[in-house]
């Protein structure tokens, strides 16, 4: 990286700023860049490393261990509990994901605005944003054919007269042969352009607590440095928090500020099944496969997950008579979903305890909601061919034909359920609601003038696509009405 002056290693040498915005994954990377192009001055605080995007191989352990919070290890409490995965690096979970675009469904804006009392969420509200992301992101299709894995599942729902889509994604192709795709990360995109105009970033800083003194915030943050870790503060009048639907509620509150964070929490469980075909559908450079199907949307939708060797050998945690099938037999393996909009959790910090409590459940409804997802996806598979699955339910035998689905929704039961999820949201929900919302329409937290938050945390609830491009297209619009003085209400 270039304007490596910029890369801070300790608090002390911006110790008062004018902006500071804490968390660098793609909405606060994204709120930094455009506050320090116009002209401001920023500083982006991020708990993670700095890891040069192209040093570790993707969809590897080594990616785990390096940019994952907790390694990957982080849970969601419940009767079934939910394992999600979270990004604690610079550019946050823009590093380490599959990088599937979808603008916000109408119907979801929709309900946000009924739900929430929510203004300023119309379609036309969002759409320059979308269309200047997708430009400058370099949004589009897949050059040539789809993965095999893919193609599967196409197949597959258009046997059983289902639509599939092929989801866009933001890669640039290079047209020099044997160059592979290069995901528009947050390190190769808005990173860049904020430390080119004049922003300044500091990796390895946690910020524990926010307090407001006059005019200023005062930011209390522990930094890495040689001899370990270290206590500082920062001074800044205005602060953007955008540090995920974990922890910014978590943040929030270790501060005493917005009494709702963290009340409740959204995110889309997930059900995986590994399938496997008689021909082959992986291979080492496969990277994530593009199809989705919608056709039962917004209840739930399915699509391909990473089917790289370490995430299918996590997949088939729940067969352990099948794990050494994988050494020889991952060729011809692929990973799919199910992916539901049920549940409400709730984000707790606890006295003594870094990292906050995290609680998930379902109700009986939902829990039947999921288990019709996953008999439709197994039905799906079989259709494109697949010999035997293994859904990520413990006890469950394998499946071998569409007789086996019959017996499968009597092991969705929540003991034995391993849920995952990648989308967590709605932790501080936006809306003119004061009663519901943490924070109004343009990300401004009710009552507390100069924070703003600009992540994952003020969606209104599950998208019901992958989320990412609604996270950033609400913070380039808030972002920008901030810079031209947009009124804080509070
Ligand atoms: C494996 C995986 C695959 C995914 N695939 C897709 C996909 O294909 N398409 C899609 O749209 N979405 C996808 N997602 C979801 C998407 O990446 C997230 O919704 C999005 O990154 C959330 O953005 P964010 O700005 O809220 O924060 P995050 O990306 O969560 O980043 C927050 C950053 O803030 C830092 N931070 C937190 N607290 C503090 C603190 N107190 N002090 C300093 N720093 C702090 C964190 O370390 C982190 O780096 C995927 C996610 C994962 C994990």
């Amino acid at each position: 990286m270039s304007h490596e002056s910029q890369v801070l290693s300790e608090p002390t040498q911006v110790p008062r700023t004018e902006l500071v915005v804490i968390g660098s994954g793609p909405g606060g990377a994204l709120t930094a860049c455009l506050a320090a192009e116009a002209g401001r001055d920023v500083l982006l605080l991020e708990e993670g490393p700095y890891i040069a995007p192209d040093r570790t191989p993707p969809f590897t352990r080594a990616e785990m261990i390096e940019k994952y919070r907790c390694g990957g290890i982080t849970v969601a409490m419940g009767a079934a509990k939910v394992t999600y995965v979270e990004g604690c690096c610079v550019g946050g979970a823009s590093e380490i994901n599959s990088g599937l675009y979808h603008r916000t469904p109408p119907e979801i804006l929709a309900e946000w605005r009924d739900q929430l009392g929510a203004q300023h969420l119309r379609v036309e509200d969002l759409e320059p944003h979308f269309a200047a992301l997708e430009h400058e992101l370099s949004v589009g299709n897949l050059p040539g054919p789809a993965p095999l894995a893919s193609l599967k599942l196409r197949d597959g729902a258009t046997a059983l007269g289902w639509r599939a889509i092929e989801a866009q994604r933001w890669f640039q192709y290079h047209a020099e042969p044997g160059l592979p795709p290069t995901k528009q990360t947050m390190t190769r995109t808005f990173i860049p352009r904020f430390l080119a105009a004049g922003g300044k970033l500091l990796p390895n800083c946690r910020i524990d607590r926010l307090r407001r003194d006059g005019s200023q915030w005062r930011l209390s943050c522990v930094y890495l440095d040689s001899d370990g870790p270290k206590s500082s503060t920062i001074h800044a009048p205005d602060v953007f928090v955008a540090g995920g639907a974990v922890q910014t509620p978590a943040l929030l509150q270790r501060s005493r500020i917005a009494s709702r964070a963290g009340r409740r929490l959204r995110l889309h469980p997930t059900l995986k099944v590994v399938a496997r075909f008689p021909e082959q559908v992986n291979s080492l450079d496969m990277g994530v496969p593009v199809h989705q199907v919608p056709h039962f949307a917004p209840r739930y939708r399915f699509g391909c997950a990473i089917s790289s060797p370490p995430f299918l050998a996590i997949a088939l945690n729940d067969h352990p008579d099948h794990e050494h099938d994988l050494a020889n037999e991952w060729p011809r393996m692929a990973c799919y979903y199910a992916m539901t909009r049920g549940g409400s959790g709730s984000v707790r910090t606890l006295p003594y305890y870094r990292d906050p409590l995290v609680r998930y459940r379902l109700n009986t409804s939902e829990i039947a909601e999921l288990s019709e997802a996953l008999v439709q996806l197994c039905r799906c598979l079989f259709a494109a061919g697949a010999e035997t699955l293994f859904p990520t339910i413990a006890g469950c035998p394998t499946l071998r034909s569409p007789a086996d689905l019959e017996k499968l929704a009597s092991y969705v039961v929540e003991p034995r359920l391993n849920l995952t999820t990648v989308h967590l949201f709605a932790s501080c929900p936006l809306g003119e609601d004061r009663q519901q919302c943490v924070v109004d329409s343009f990300g401004r937290v009710h009552g507390v003038p100069h924070l703003h938050l600009a992540d994952a945390s003020m969606l209104g609830g599950p998208t019901s696509v992958n989320p990412q491009a609604t996270i950033m297209a609400l913070a380039r619009r808030n972002v920008l009405d901030y810079l031209q003085g947009g009124s804080d209400p509070s």
